[in-house]
């Protein structure tokens, strides 16, 4: 590889790790006499909604920003080595990377060089590069910069297969805080006319789709800066070769990423935001990132302080409670509980809140009550739901089912018989959920369980210290 291209890469693939959508692999490994090369080069892995794992080329356009977000570590301010690719530069490494085998796809990220336009223009090209004269037809993630003018944005998505604007923080105040130059009204607006355009694209098919859409920008806010003479032109639609591959608007959706920790919202505030998210626009995903501290200011966590990143798993759990298992964020928490429970997870912490609504009888309780059920989740709520059409499901079974009984069973009864070893109590089960957890993390028994001491009470000595709500941990 051209040395030039090798240092733009190194450079522009480190600036876009900070960007969660899919997971870098962080080896780096160079080839010597063997073979296969595992150097940091910005391949990362990505799952697919079916569970297959894709690699992708994640890069950044340029890392040269006019913008000057605090927390970011390509903002204008920041002393950082700087590069852009050329459209046709990072189209032939695509296809350089694709053609060995090393990707399946791009993701595409970028700052924004000179306007929003000036740089979705740039990228528009590399993806008309790979998509009409290479005729790529594998996965692309496109970054939408947020103020981009809908033309752009409509010819993006015609090439891209996801699409994602990122709203970055999750309240406005602290995007006024912390990204002054970005306006809330520039990452609503794209993320509007994408749920519209997918929405339209929906009754809308066959050829010239794309010029039937709604005229972009009818309803929408233009981004700053102007087009070139060839977006200008409304007939430049069709003089593309459109017929080469099949004509689709982001069939993969969009999502967008929001930092975690660079300013003060509770947990409750970002679950909420993304709850709002997916109800008005329809996003595919909310990604959570921890603010990795990179920027020393004042508004922003100390440069030394730790990634918040058991907070980003449990904000990923209690999203996944949202998508998948009927619960509204005002349940996850609420007004005296505004932060996630660091200890166990959203959805026991949940039923330890609610323990009035348990135990639930496994045999007649509605699907959406199962999947309340800590220890139940989707296939296994399903496979019971389906089982005991025919037959009572016994205790037995669960476990084959899927079912995780050390924690469903505080919370279920099986033919009216209650497995828990006493009524349910928050505290009690609180702390054998927490000793199972200990275990599973290779603690042992022995690890767990204190020398007795001669300050130990009785009951401890007698081995229910769990059970009256002592814990040994
Ligand atoms: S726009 Fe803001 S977040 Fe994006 S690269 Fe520039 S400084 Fe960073």
């Amino acid at each position: 590889m051209d040395g030039v291209i090798f240092e733009k890469l190194k450079i522009l693939s480190d600036g876009a790790k900070y960007d969660v959508s899919c997971a870098t692999s962080g080896v780096d490994r160079t080839n010597v006499g063997r073979i296969g090369n595992a150097c940091a080069a910005g391949i990362c892995h990505s799952w697919t909604a079916d569970g297959r794992c894709v690699s992708l080329l994640k890069v950044l356009f340029t890392n040269r920003c006019v913008y000057d977000c605090k927390y970011c570590v390509n903002r204008r301010s920041a002393d950082t080595p700087r590069a852009s690719f050329e459209p046709s530069e990072l189209a032939d490494l695509v296809m350089a990377f694709y053609r060995r085998n090393y990707i399946e796809g791009l993701f595409l990220s970028s700052a924004v060089e000179v306007s929003p336009d000036d740089t979705a223009e740039k990228i528009y090209r590399c993806l008309r590069i790979l998509r009409e004269e290479y005729m790529f037809a594998g996965y692309i993630h496109a970054k939408i910069i947020p103020g981009v003018s809908p033309e752009l944005l409509r010819r993006l998505g015609m090439s891209a297969d996801r699409l994602s604007v990122n709203i970055e923080l999750p309240t406005e105040e602290s995007l006024r805080l912390l990204a002054p130059q970005k306006k809330i009204k520039g990452i609503f607006g794209p993320m509007k006319q994408i749920t519209q355009t997918l929405a339209e694209q929906k009754t809308l098919k066959g050829p010239g789709f794309m010029d039937r859409l709604t005229p972009a920008g009818a309803n929408m806010t233009a981004g700053d800066g102007s087009l070139t003479e060839m977006l200008q032109s409304r007939n430049a639609a069709a003089t593309l070769p459109r017929s080469r591959y099949k004509e689709r608007f982001a069939p993969g959706g969009q999502s967008t990423q929001m930092i975690i920790g660079a300013s003060p919202e509770s947990d409750r505030q970002i679950i909420k935001t993304s709850e709002s998210l997916y109800r008005i626009f329809k996003l595919k995903r909310v990604y959570f990132s921890a603010y990795i501290p990179v920027a020393d200011a004042p508004e922003l966590p100390a440069v030394l302080s730790a990634p918040p990143l058991s907070r980003e798993h449990r904000l990923y759990q209690a999203d996944w409670l949202l998508r998948f298992y009927g619960f509204a964020a005002d349940e996850i928490l609420d007004e005296d509980h505004p932060f996630l429970d660091t200890e166990l997870d959203p959805k026991i912490s949940w039923a330890l809140r609610h323990i009035e609504q348990f135990p639930v009888e496994i045999n007649k309780a509605p699907l959406e009550l199962l999947l309340r059920i800590p220890g139940i989740g989707t296939t296994s709520a399903m496979r019971i739901a389906r089982q005991r059409r025919i037959s009572a499901v016994k205790y037995d079974e669960l476990k084959k089912m899927g079912v995780v009984l050390k924690r469903a069973r505080f919370f279920i009864t099986c033919s009216g018989k209650y497995y828990g070893g006493k009524e349910p109590d928050p505290v009690y089960i609180k702390n054998r959920v927490l000793r199972a957890d200990d275990i599973r993390n290779g603690l042992t028994e022995k690890t767990l369980t204190p020398q007795i001491s001669m300050f130990d009470s009785v009951s401890f000595m007698l081995g229910d210290g769990g059970a009256n709500g002592l814990s040994v941990r």
